[in-house]
């Protein structure tokens, strides 16, 4: 039998007008996107609310399970609109940010920020980037509400660019009131994830999954690393995170661009280590906002993450307002594949790194080791919650894992873990040796499994109930799919 090898990354792509376009929502699921995400920072609830419905549509159509991820602004400070259009800044220039609810439509001296708290947050002496650090504002004083800058690098300025400090420390919270008012939305169409962006700790995360359950929603927490101040805190944050995405757009404003690299590396090591699943974000292939085919530094990119042992890349504008949606997920698709192909799991994803503190992550450590010992053509987990299928993903062992539940948010959820296929299995029968015999016969039905395979299968006691995986079995595929146990090795 020739084999096809299985995609291990999975794929994030932004949803925006060119997504909109008649039929390239099922082009870019065909293509290979296993998660879509809506971008809250633009466009109004229902157009958010639409493309949820036509994205699960579209899935049902191609007739695949994708996940809806529901990304918040967050706090992101932005400056406000000029009166006659953008203006040119030059170097050495005077200008004056102006923060207080009345300030007057911006000219080529002064514009407007709407975070009136910033007067404090700043001293003379700081830089401050704006437009992702296009143009750059040296502190010279603070008088009232007013910021006195020199332009330290001059630039074109337009209406509603963003504005980050160097090095971080701007004390605005995490969850602004439109935030709110979003991950309510988020709940109704019921997403499957739900980013918070600029998290400086913990309780940021807390907070947000609080508020989410609190509005019905079930999403999985996505924490955005963006802000210098969160890596001093990077262990705790990845604790309280279900997913954790390294967002390398402002996160690189914040902490400059050569500090990168180290910082993508570290922060998929701690959340690989900690269990936690890890998304690679931002500018991948950007050059395909326009251009057909990606440069070969970004093709590199893209590999390299995935070499760093992320679960899953992602597409912003590339995606959402670029020429070639689906031709940037076909790139995203045939370089993971590369990079799977060419490389091992890294060693320091050992098992021994990781920490174990329940049963289900013992068990997954043991069906690994095993797995590495005898060569297996994949593992089996019937699991309720996700809950072992994560565990197992996270040794990066380059084996198939097909996690099988009834549950279609957990279905969902488990999109994000590399090496994870969820598989819709009704777990009806309350007897675990039937139904895990049941589990096998329904992938060698589907073609997953074929006579002779190998496989380790986990499962709890007791069917149906979450976190109870406690059993690990060796087993090879028999005729029409049965089972049997596997006696010589
Ligand atoms: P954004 O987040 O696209 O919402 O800004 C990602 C990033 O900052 O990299
Ligand atoms: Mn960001």
């Amino acid at each position: 039998m020739t084999e096809i090898q299985v995609r291990r990354t999975k794929i994030v792509a932004t949803l925006g007008p060119a997504t909109d376009a008649p039929g390239m929502l099922e082009k870019i699921l065909e293509e290979g996107v296993d998660i879509v995400r809506l971008n809250l920072s633009h466009g109004q609830p229902d157009d958010h609310r639409a493309r949820a419905a036509a994205v699960r549509a579209a899935a049902d159509k191609v007739g695949r399970e994708v996940g809806i991820l529901a990304d918040l602004q967050g706090p992101k400070i932005r400056i406000e609109k000029f009166a006659g259009g953008p203006v040119d800044l030059m170097t050495g220039d005077s200008f004056v940010l102006d923060c207080r609810p009345d300030a007057p439509p911006g000219n080529q001296a002064r514009v407007g920020v709407s975070y009136y708290d910033l007067p404090k947050d700043v001293v003379a002496g700081d830089i401050l980037l704006l437009d992702d650090g296009l143009v750059a504002l040296a502190v010279v004083e603070v008088v009232g509400s007013e910021i006195r800058c020199r332009v330290a690098i001059g630039g074109r300025l337009s209406d509603r660019k963003g504005l980050n400090r160097q090095g971080g420390g701007l004390s605005v919270a995490a969850l602004s009131d439109k935030d709110r008012n979003d991950i309510k939305l988020a709940a109704e169409m019921g997403a499957d994830f739900l980013a918070v962006s600029f998290v400086r700790s913990a309780e940021d995360l807390h907070e947000a999954r609080r508020l989410l359950r609190e509005a019905g929603g079930d999403a999985a927490i996505v924490s955005k690393i963006e802000r210098a101040d969160a890596i001093p805190v990077l262990g705790e944050i990845i604790d309280a995170s279900d997913v954790v995405m390294v967002a390398r757009g402002d996160l690189g404003v914040e902490i400059g661009d050569a500090e990168l690299p180290g910082l993508q590396k570290k922060i998929i090591r701690e959340s690989v280590q900690r269990n936690r699943s890890v998304i690679t974000a931002t500018q991948m292939l950007q050059s395909m906002v326009t251009a057909p085919i990606p440069t070969r530094a970004e093709v590199l990119d893209v590999a390299n993450a995935v070499i760093d042992g992320t679960d899953a890349v992602m597409l912003s504008q590339e995606s959402a307002a670029g020429a070639h949606p689906d031709k940037a997920v076909a790139a995203m698709r045939r370089i993971c594949l590369g990079a799977e192909r060419q490389f091992e799991p890294r060693d320091d994803l050992r098992p021994d790194t990781h920490s174990i503190d329940r049963s289900d992550q013992a068990i997954a450590l043991a069906a690994m080791l095993l797995a590495a010992q005898v060569g297996v053509r994949a593992i089996v987990a019937l699991t309720e919650s996700g809950a072992t299928a994560q565990w197992l993903s996270r040794y990066r062992f380059a084996v198939p894992i097909y996690a099988m539940s009834p549950s279609g948010m957990a279905r969902r959820r488990m999109l994000v873990l590399r090496d994870v296929q969820p598989v819709d299995f009704e777990q009806s029968n309350l007897d675990p040796a039937h139904t895990a015999r049941a589990a096998l016969q329904h992938l060698f039905a589907l073609g997953k499994l074929t006579k002779g395979d190998r496989v380790i299968l986990t499962h709890g006691d007791h069917i149906g109930r979450g976190g109870g995986t406690n059993t690990l079995k060796l087993l090879v595929i028999g005729e029409d799919g049965i089972a049997d146990s596997l006696r010589d090795l």
